[in-house]
């Protein structure tokens, strides 16, 4: 199976000289989920990102923008993150052989992110400063010096992710009624907006879905109305308080008639439990805010029979074992012995 750019060649810009960069990203599961869609009285999908080559969406955005810098002559590409855009960027770069820099907010990126961008090589800078202010850096470096930025302002990163959209179409057979998706830094409601739009402007989607944007409570700028100082979530990959794509976000919002609410991190968190315990689908806690969101949603009867929705499960819950581990109770070490272990299980000898 090729890659995304391969498989959406048409819809991307694309030519003969364009050097493909690619780890076969794309192609990532819809899986139904029979809970969710007793839970909410819809028809609830999972569109499963965390199962791309670094682990996130990020790669469907990357394979675009670092073939684009390699084909305008970049020996080095940059970027601010929370830390599965730098994943993606290290390895995309690693792959293409050019030079990578990563500005990482200081203390807060998950380990599964840092240890996957420590192994490629890149220059790990940590900044004594949030998101947003490692962004204003990267923003300033690429303006001014020799290095091409791969942060989702760049507009290549936008093309390649709204293949998700496409894909979402393809799987299914149709548009969903709904879909729900964490708010960051915006790149990516922007993105599977115009993926749908594109699609339906083909000929290749019957109709538009209705957007369903979620940011955490302690980051909700866009839902707020004002940009947020000091973000605070446990959701890492969305502790951002001035999206880039503040305005697109909006338009996605309002075009389609949707919205974009605040979730605190507490029922963010129990979503998050829910998908592995009842779903068996692990995903980071950014993830679950979509599904959150339908949860709540469901309880206001916002759901009619008929409904479908795809929730994008954005990044894999290997990137954070350690917001995973604070659901673990401390585990028991017994004796390598069989009879003792079945009595700590409470089973009973059958015969
Ligand atoms: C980047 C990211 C987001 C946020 O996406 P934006 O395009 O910044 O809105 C959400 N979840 C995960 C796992 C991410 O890596």
């Amino acid at each position: 199976m090729a890659g995304l750019i391969e498989r959406y060649r048409e819809f991307l810009p694309v030519s003969d000289a364009t050097p493909i960069i690619s780890l076969e990203e794309g192609n990532t599961p819809l899986i139904p989920a029979p809970h969710l869609s007793k839970l909410t009285g819809a028809r609830v999908f999972l569109k499963y990102e965390g199962a791309n080559p670094t682990g996130s969406f990020k790669d469907r955005g990357m394979t675009m923008a670092v073939s684009k810098a390699v084909e305008d002559g970049a020996k080095a590409v940059i970027c601010a993150s929370t830390g599965n855009t730098s994943a993606a960027a290290a390895a995309y770069a690693a792959r293409a052989g050019i030079k990578c820099i990563v500005l990482i907010p200081e203390g807060k990126v998950a380990l599964g992110k840092l240890s996957q961008v420590a192994l490629s090589g890149a220059d790990i800078l940590q900044i004594n400063g949030n998101f947003d202010e490692c962004l204003n850096m990267v923003r300033y470096l690429s303006e001014n010096y020799p290095v091409a930025l791969v942060n989702s302002v760049n507009p290549y990163r936008i093309e390649g992710q709204k293949t998700g959209a496409f894909e979402i179409v393809d799987q299914l057979g149709y548009t969903p009624t709904y879909q729900a998706m964490p708010v960051g830094n915006a790149g990516n409601i922007t993105a599977y907006w115009a993926g749908y739009k594109a699609y339906h402007a083909a000929g290749k989607a019957e109709r538009l879905p209705t957007m369903l944007g979620f940011q955490a409570a302690g980051a909700a700028p866009i839902v707020n109305g004002q940009v947020v100082e000091a973000p605070e979530t446990v959701a890492t990959a969305i502790r951002i308080g001035n999206p880039a794509s503040w305005k697109q976000a909006e338009a996605a919002r309002d075009e389609s008639g949707g919205l974009i609410q605040a979730i605190e991190d507490e029922a963010l968190l129990e979503a998050y439990h829910l998908l592995s315990s009842k779903e068996g689908v692990f995903c980071e806690p950014a993830s679950a805010i979509g599904v959150a969101g339908i949860l709540r949603l469901a309880k206001q009867n916002f759901f009619k029979e008929g409904d479908s929705v795809v929730c994008i499960l954005t990044g894999n819950g290997l990137k954070d074992p350690q917001t995973a581990m604070t659901f673990s109770e401390e585990v028991q070490v017994l004796a390598a012995d069989g009879p003792a272990v079945a009595e700590h299980l409470g089973f009973v000898a059958v015969g």
